[in-house]
């Protein structure tokens, strides 16, 4: 008996995940291999590190995903080489050959040049992340109410957030309103509510993917929130002791431990291994139909291909809805050539991809987000509804919505946040003592 055809995915983000969904009923082998064991709903980072949300209930297993796609072998991994000459791709000692291979192993987050700002500036873009998050932003507290003096406390209660996008609006948001509401009760000698939180964006605007008026909501909404905006804003160095940034009206410096980097994402380096053309920032052009030039064998989805939206000449955006379309999109067309190649007849010919705009969310605070759907603006309690149903909705896992439901009714309800735990002291001291 002939073997089936093997389809190697490499990612188990929105992409790969959807595009291996797409392959549940195609006589085909998939593995798919991630270097993480789960799969991650990024948009819910940021309260993983502002203490609103467990890990757990934003990340699923991608084993327990597929316990019952049985065509699917889940390896964990992380792909170092592929030889698209010998059609496999490298993990550690071992080769996965493929007749079909598809790459969606997403973006990674980029200081732009400046990768010496990684150690003083964490990124947002995995659980590990949000947990030193976590715990810097939590610690910053307990270091000022230990703190000798005013000046000690000030400085250990001032948090930079670098990159106005979706990430840094909603950390800022987040930030502001744990040290408003939720801790202000719980510490005796500092006052947390005095906390200056300040968002550094170089554009004129924050949320320049949004329509303006929506970026001019954004922004009055942080300032309600006391979150300083520094728009037109470039940071020129991050050290241990502060933030330099350079503005129109000359050169500023904010001492503090605390930054936070939400500003950059450059594509996975996998994609560059393909010979294929890639942009700037690292995509793949890909083809219409999200295949490489040349190669129809492998595909490229998510943030990691760059593919033109039709209907607007831009860009797909970066965001989760594409992901999933491109995933499923190239789904189908491997089941289908499976399903040709195993009746003996030719493949069937291969449709473009297109881009369904789902619109963008983002959320600010309690009541307050805004949204861009169906060429409607919608901000407020509205938004915000909107925002979190969806969310929901996409989230993994029954248990996780119902985890995630249950934690944001019970914060609404009484400004709670039941994630304040300070992990990694341990390993700090460790490090410290070694
Ligand atoms: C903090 C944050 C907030 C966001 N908020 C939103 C939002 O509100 N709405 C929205 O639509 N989008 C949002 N996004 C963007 C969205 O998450 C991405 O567009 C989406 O995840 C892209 O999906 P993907 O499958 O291409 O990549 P990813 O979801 O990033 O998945 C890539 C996978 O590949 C794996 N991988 C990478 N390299 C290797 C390797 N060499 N070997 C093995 N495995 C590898 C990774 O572990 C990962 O699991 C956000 C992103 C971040 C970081």
């Amino acid at each position: 008996m002939r073997e089936h055809p093997r389809v190697v995915i490499v990612g188990g983000g929105f992409a790969g995940l959807r595009a291996a969904r797409g392959l549940r009923r195609a006589s085909v082998r998939v593995t798919l291999i991630d270097r993480q064991n789960h799969h991650l709903f990024q948009p819910l980072l940021y309260q993983v590190a502002t203490a609103a949300v467990s890990p757990a209930n934003i990340a699923q297993p991608i084993r327990k995903v597929f316990r019952r796609q049985h065509n699917v072998d889940v390896v964990m991994g992380e792909v170092r080489g592929i030889d698209a000459e010998a059609r496999a791709v490298r993990v550690g000692e071992r080769a996965y050959t493929y007749d079909w291979l598809v790459l969606a192993s997403g973006a990674r987050d980029s200081y732009f040049g400046h990768d010496d700002w990684r150690a003083f500036a964490p990124p947002l873009k995995t659980i590990d992340d949000a947990l030193e998050i976590r715990r810097r932003f939590l610690g910053a507290f307990e270091r000022a109410e230990t703190g000798r003096d005013d000046a000690s406390r000030r400085a250990a209660l001032t948090f930079v957030i670098v990159g106005g996008g979706p990430t840094g609006v909603e950390l800022a948001g987040a930030m502001a309103e744990l040290s408003d509401h939720t801790i202000r009760r719980d510490f005796r000698a500092v006052d947390t509510s005095t906390a200056r939180i300040v968002l550094v964006e170089g554009r004129g605007r924050l949320l320049s993917q949004f329509d303006p008026k929506l970026s001019e909501i954004a922004l009055h909404d942080l300032h309600d929130l006391g979150v300083e905006v520094m728009l037109d804003s470039m940071v020129t160095s991050i050290d241990a002791s502060g933030v330099s940034i350079e503005r129109a009206e000359g050169a500023t410096r904010i001492e503090t431990a605390n930054v936070v980097w939400a500003a950059g994402v450059r594509a996975s380096p996998l994609g560059a291994m393909l010979g294929a053309p890639t942009d700037a920032s690292g995509r793949v052009e890909v083809d219409a139909d999200l295949s490489v030039p040349g190669r129809p064998e492998v595909f490229v989805v998510g943030d990691l291909a760059r593919v033109l939206d039709g209907a607007t000449g831009g860009d797909v955006p970066g965001m989760a809805p594409g992901a999933m379309q491109m995933g499923s999109h190239v789904g189908e067309i491997i089941a289908g050539e499976a399903r040709a190649l195993a009746a003996g007849r030719p493949a069937p010919a291969r449709t473009a991809f297109v881009y369904r705009d789902k619109g963008m969310m983002a959320t600010i605070g309690r009541n307050r987000a805004v949204a861009q759907l169906a060429g409607r603006r919608v901000g407020g309690m509205l938004a915000w509804l909107l925002w979190a149903g969806v969310h929901i909705f996409y989230l993994i896992g029954f248990r996780s919505k119902v985890l995630t439901m249950i934690e944001w009714a019970w914060s609404y309800v009484f400004y709670e946040r039941g994630a304040r735990l300070i992990t990694g002291v341990d390993a700090e001291r460790d490090d410290r003592d070694a």
